[in-house]
């Protein structure tokens, strides 16, 4: 490209140096973010459409860190966890702070609502899973059927194999399980059947124009109406607007989440939306 002169170049090195430079700077500070109490997990309700309650809640980690200027985003720190293999002590910490919000919850006597935790593949391939979250249940004496684990298809990529003999072990101890960002893998249908899951969560690119997109109301409709002879629930994510969620209605899904009805929020602000008193 004729562009691509010898500044374009050097600009184009320097801003690989300086993401690279982020990025060792982001792990460095993710190894003492936790130690630090830098971390926090907020919530947002999950709504059936039935009743219009809120029935669920997802746990979505906030890291602020001065290292960093500030607040980093879950889509650029997750990565780096990842990589980094820190997402172990960082996905069981929010683990325990979820399991652990839903008792307080039940303690104060407020409405029952699932806990959905998103869990990453590298936390997924770990055998000892299982045996961790039956451990951070029986501690925090949640019964396992409050807890829902958020999996993408991606957890399966690696190894089928073992991701249907933990999936296995963990329903067989009663944690349901829900696959992410439903409809954005490779491997979706085939492996649907072998999977103990309990949800598809529509993912967010079908739902976000689903008022005016032909299209995409048809791979709306068709995963709900798939989901419901595979007998699996729906939820949709997302959901800004009336007319996203007066469609939903008509097809039967079965919940929504999404700023319509709320942002996540810290735990006393979704404490207060628990609390309030509907119909
Ligand atoms: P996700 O699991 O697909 O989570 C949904 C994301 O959509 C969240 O972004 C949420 O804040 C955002 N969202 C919710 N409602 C709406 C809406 O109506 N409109 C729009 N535009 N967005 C909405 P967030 O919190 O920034 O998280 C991004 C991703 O980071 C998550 O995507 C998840 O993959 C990952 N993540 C967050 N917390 C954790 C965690 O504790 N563990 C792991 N492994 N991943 C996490
Ligand atoms: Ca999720
Ligand atoms: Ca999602
Ligand atoms: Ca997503």
């Amino acid at each position: 490209v004729k562009r691509t002169g010898r500044h374009d170049y050097r600009f184009f090195t320097l801003a690989m140096q300086h993401r690279a430079a982020r990025h060792l700077q982001m792990v460095n500070a993710l190894r003492y973010a936790l130690e630090r109490e830098q971390m926090q997990v907020v919530y947002q309700p999950q709504i059936s459409l039935a009743t219009g309650r809120i029935v669920g809640a997802e746990a979505l980690l906030r890291w602020t860190t001065p290292e960093l200027g500030g607040a980093v985003t879950p889509a650029e720190f997750i990565p780096a966890a990842e990589e980094s293999g820190l997402i172990l002590p960082i996905g069981a910490w929010v683990l325990r702070q979820a399991v652990r919000q839903a008792r307080a919850w039940i303690d104060a006597g407020l409405p029952p609502v699932a806990m959905a935790v998103n869990l990453s593949a590298m936390q997924f391939r770990n055998t000892e899973l299982p045996e961790l979250i039956a451990q951070i249940l029986e501690e925090e004496g949640l019964p396992p059927s409050y807890l829902e684990l958020e999996l993408t298809e991606g957890v399966a990529a690696h190894d089928p194999q073992g991701a249907i003999a933990i999936m296995n072990q963990l329903h067989e101890r009663g944690v349901r399980m829900s696959i992410d960002d439903f409809g954005t893998g490779y491997s979706s249908l085939s492996h649907l059947k072998k999977f103990k899951v309990y949800k598809l969560k529509i993912d967010q690119s079908f739902v976000r124009d689903i008022s005016t997109d032909a299209e995409d109301k048809a791979i709306v409709s068709a995963i709900i109406n798939m989901a419901r002879s595979l007998g699996l629930k729906t939820i949709a994510e997302g959901v800004e607007t009336a007319e996203q969620l007066s469609f939903l209605r008509e097809q039967h899904c079965d919940e929504m989440q999404g700023y319509y009805f709320s942002k996540p929020v810290p735990e006393a602000e979704f404490r207060q939306l628990l609390s309030k008193p509907r119909d």
